[in-house]
């Protein structure tokens, strides 16, 4: 069976508190080798550390940061328990940071502030950047350019902005990552956006415990569900799910440098 890599979930989070050996068992027997969880705040970025440290055996990696909806708690600079964290060789990625424009749980201001200080984080760091983008595209693309993201690199996690923007982050030396969404019915844009970027650039992820894929929507999210991601990429590029699955892997290792464990 083909290796599979979830670059993007929060199983350091409440809801998988109550079953998460079962959500691990039932990752691996789909055939997830490799797990990233990012941090979304202070103290989800030290849950995730605190899980991936003691599960060391799972094939879990973490990134550390905080979500722009809480940037408010960042807007005094990144708490130094996650800027320390962020050194620390166990930590794959710094994230997840960016741009929430639809919810905007956090002033515009204060979330560009603290995306750009997440930025400078990574780069000094060395780590790929995981960023979320929700309708500031423009923003965060300008940002990503201004800030000299492309000498860290990084992804553009759950992705769903046009074309252009995801040209322009490749272009800055990002990966376009797709979770759940594409696999709605509605998302023929997303559709063709996947079918048409270079396969070599993108990455799959769940987003857990959010964002279930269409036949398990409604339903909590978990890793062993980023198969269904696979399958409507591979479906929609017209290639095989192996074939697939091995680029995407090969992906995933290149940016976090997981090495081909
Ligand atoms: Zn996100
Ligand atoms: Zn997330």
């Amino acid at each position: 069976m083909e290796r599979l890599a979830d670059t993007h979930c929060h199983l350091a989070m409440e809801d998988f508190a109550g079953d998460l050996a079962e959500t691990l068992e039932r990752a691996c027997i789909a055939g997830v080798e490799k797990m990233l969880i990012a941090g979304s705040d202070e103290k989800a970025s030290i849950d995730a550390f605190g899980l991936v440290s003691r599960e060391k055996s799972c094939g879990l990696f973490v990134a550390v940061g905080i979500h722009p909806h809480d940037s408010n708690s960042a807007s005094g600079g990144i708490p130094r328990s996650v800027s320390e964290l962020a050194l620390d060789p166990a930590v794959a990625a710094v994230g997840e940071t960016g741009l929430d424009y639809f919810y905007d749980h956090s002033p515009r201001e204060i979330q560009k502030e603290v995306f750009v200080l997440h930025a400078a984080l990574a780069r000094e760091c060395a780590k790929p950047l995981v960023v979320h983008v929700r309708d500031a595209y423009d923003d965060a693309i300008e940002i990503l350019r201004r800030e000299r993201a492309s000498e860290c690199g990084g992804v553009i996690h759950c992705f769903s902005g046009e074309m252009h923007h995801a040209r322009a982050a490749i272009d800055l030396g990002f990966y376009i990552s797709f979770a759940g969404p594409l696999t709605y019915p509605k998302n023929e844009t997303l559709r063709k956006i996947a079918s048409e970027l270079p396969l070599e650039r993108i990455l799959c992820e769940t987003d857990s415990p959010y964002l279930s894929p269409q036949p398990r929507r409604g339903k909590r999210n978990e890793p062993a569900n980023v198969r269904f991601v696979y399958e409507e990429l591979a479906r929609v590029r017209g290639i095989s799910v192996e074939e697939c699955a091995e680029a995407v892997w090969k992906n995933a290792l290149r940016l976090f440098g997981w090495g081909d464990q």
